[in-house]
């Protein structure tokens, strides 16, 4: 018993130095260890229990349908397809717009600079990268990381919407212009799309999804000032709230 609090106290603490370090920008690239990225979640989502054998199936057969496509000249440059990761039954789905160079050389999304800023905004959350799914627009990388073309996005996209059919997650979070725009198909900039929950329909058939779009990991790490910051985890607050979650205060 007083070992379990002691853990919790633990999570709490790791939490709330994940939190402290997004706002203050002490984002630790350099040289961080892995283990905090590993470590159970605050709040606890049981990966194993609720997922559904189904959706783990059709996800897999979606893998590898995608390190297979060759429907755009992105199969052609690639070295890596990255259909995507995480929880299959995952409540929030992360969509970012298209694997980076360290994405294409080991075939995971957000595993670059933008995914360790990603990883912290995940922990701040209370939660870890496998309670969640993360994925892009895009399965290939775009050479030079320009952006999607929009045959590219037509070819690719029947890949994403089958993954968030099966998942069905509780709610997805776009990452980005790229990601709001093409899943609300609108040209509004990010910065009208972002801080209200918009409504994604997978399918003709099926039931809309609620989808929170916010600032791009990139460009945060780009244009670093305390509002952007601010303003992504106040979205990120609403989608806690959303799902009834705790909100970890500052
Ligand atoms: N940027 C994205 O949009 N996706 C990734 O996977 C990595 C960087």
């Amino acid at each position: 018993m007083a070992q379990e609090k002691q853990i919790d106290i633990k999570k709490v603490v790791r939490q709330h130095a994940e939190m402290d370090m997004f706002f203050t920008g002490g984002f630790g690239l350099k040289g961080e260890s892995d283990e905090s990225l590993q470590a159970d979640s605050a709040h606890g989502f049981e990966t194993g229990e609720a997922v559904s054998a189904e959706s783990s199936r059709g996800l897999q057969k979606i893998d590898d349908e995608v390190k297979k496509c060759r429907q755009c000249e992105l199969s052609g440059s690639r070295k890596n397809a990255v259909p995507g990761e995480g929880s299959p039954s995952a409540r929030i789905a992360f969509v970012g717009e298209a694997p980076g160079a360290d994405e294409d050389a080991q075939a995971r999304p957000f595993v670059g600079r933008a995914g360790k800023l990603l990883d912290k905004i995940i922990i701040a959350m209370g939660l870890k990268r496998g309670d969640v799914y993360i994925c892009n627009i895009l399965k290939c990388r775009p050479p030079d990381n320009r952006d999607p073309k929009l045959t590219e996005i037509i070819s690719c996209l029947p890949y994403l919407q089958r993954q968030l059919e099966l998942i069905n997650p509780e709610i997805i979070v776009a990452l980005g212009a790229h990601a709001a725009r093409t899943l609300l198909e609108t040209n509004k900039p990010i910065g009208q799309l972002r801080g209200k929950f918009h409504e994604y329909y997978p399918s003709m058939t099926a039931k809309p999804i609620k989808l929170m779009a916010t600032y791009h990991p990139a460009y945060l790490l780009r244009s670093y000032s305390p509002e952007n910051r601010r303003k992504v985890w106040e979205d990120m607050q609403k989608v806690l709230t959303e799902l009834g979650m705790e909100v970890p205060s500052r």
